[in-house]
């Protein structure tokens, strides 16, 4: 035998057994979406490098270390899509989808980050994600949050939200400025990577998980009191909406998005059921990204949800795959009954009845054993006899029972 060929580190199979709890994952996202009006946009893996530089960020660490960038022959340069947003946003402009006024879209599939890869977190992994463009008002940012909290509740899933706002750009460079100086008046008792962070993006010095970290990160000024009249007066009104959604959350201070063009409304759902990658959905506000990928002013929010972790919850939470089972499993006796048994299954597959015969034939005991590890609902055994007199058996796998079916009514006995 050839040497066996691996798939790429920490870039997953999805296996027939776990692809029904995806399907459903994306399925309920699809029905939940579209009762608020999101629609699906579906835009190219690979983008220009330079979109996510500009869309992501230059300073961030997905673009910085982890993002897949290749030359196509020596042309341009391209890379895997780390994440959703950027592409939307640029689709979203180059179709100037913006003179038809606000607009909901989601996307769903894969993206490609090179991280080391540990449990909840891949090189290749999938989200679901959705964006609302054009609404500056609060209440967009409400209904937002509550689609999620629906769908989370739609697939019986707990998920936690944790809400916060980064404020804008009136009032988070003071406070920056105020952040600076008390982080590095306790520069000692902070981790390497918070020292790091500290000039170039202290916001993201809040989030960090390191335990020696939390007391200083503890006492750090919060933002909350110091936010502008506008940015004050859109926080509450995105919590009065959420009241009123009867969305629970709780406000936790410490939650950024790392980026510039965040602003105002960031929020997170995590589950206890993930560990240390407790994050199954991230979103934040995001006013001035579709101007800096060169698009008119448009206010926008959206999320992501990882889908891995999704699955996990779901998979934690005990909640089976919905896999379709064969209801009728054909049993040949000879070779009339396997030709009889062939057509017979097209006729109920053409009524919609999931079935299935084993083409190889052979022993009667050995289609049995295959019609019960396939889980099918009944057996039908079929050979020169029953081809002959147009009447066979119904076996109820689960029972042992048996009932006389006239082949002739076989679609109509079976539904
Ligand atoms: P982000 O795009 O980083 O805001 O992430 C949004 C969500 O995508 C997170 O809450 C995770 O559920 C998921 N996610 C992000 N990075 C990874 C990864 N490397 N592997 C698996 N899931 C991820």
């Amino acid at each position: 035998m050839a040497t066996k060929i691996n798939g790429v580190k920490g870039m997953n199979d999805l296996l027939p057994g776990q692809a029904a709890r995806w399907q459903e994952m994306e399925a309920v996202a699809r029905e939940v979406f579209a009762l608020y009006g999101y629609r699906e946009v579906r835009t190219p893996v690979v983008e220009p490098a330079q979109l996510f530089a500009r869309g992501v960020g230059e300073a961030t660490d997905i673009v910085k270390k982890e993002m897949y960038v290749f030359e196509d022959k020596g042309e341009d340069l391209l890379a895997l899509r780390p994440e959703g947003t950027a592409g939307t946003v640029r689709a979203f402009i180059e179709h100037g989808a913006f003179v038809e006024g606000p607009q909901k879209w989601f996307y769903m599939g894969p993206m490609f980050r090179r991280e080391r890869p540990q449990k909840g977190r891949y090189r290749q992994f999938h989200q679901i994600g959705c964006e609302a463009f054009g609404v500056a008002e609060p209440f967009i940012d409400a209904e937002q949050i509550a689609l999620l909290d629906d769908y989370f509740a739609r697939l019986g899933v707990r998920a936690e939200l944790k809400l916060n706002t980064v404020g804008d750009g009136s009032c988070r460079p003071a406070y920056l400025q105020d952040l600076r100086a008390y982080l590095a008046s306790r520069k000692g008792e902070l981790c390497p990577d918070c020292n790091e962070r500290m000039e170039r993006n202290p916001l993201r010095v809040l989030d960090c998980k390191v335990e020696s970290c939390q007391p200083v990160l503890a006492e750090a000024p919060r933002l909350l009191e110091r936010l502008c009249p506008e940015c004050a007066a859109h926080f509450d009104a995105v919590r009065s909406g959420l009241d009123a959604l009867g969305v629970r959350y709780t406000v936790d201070t410490r939650l950024v998005r790392g980026l510039d063009y965040y602003v105002r409304t960031a929020y997170e759902f995590t589950s206890d059921a993930l560990g240390s990658q407790s994050a199954v959905a991230g979103g934040g506000r995001y006013d001035g990204l579709v101007e800096t990928l060169g698009g008119p002013p448009t206010p926008g929010i959206g999320f992501a949800l990882g889908q891995e972790r999704l699955a996990m919850i779901l998979e934690k939470a005990g909640r089976a795959a919905p896999e379709r089972k064969p209801v009728v499993f054909f049993v040949s006796a000879d070779a009339d009954g396997a030709r009889e048994a062939l057509r017979r299954a097209a006729e109920l597959r053409r009524a919609g009845i999931a079935c299935e015969l084993d083409p190889r034939g052979g022993k009667m005991k050995a289609q049995f054993k295959q019609a019960e590890r396939v889980g099918a609902r009944y057996a039908l055994v079929l050979g020169g006899n029953e081809v002959a007199t147009g009447q066979a058996k119904l076996k109820d796998l689960a029972t042992r029972e048996e009932t006389p079916v006239a082949l002739a009514e076989l679609v109509a006995r079976v539904r």
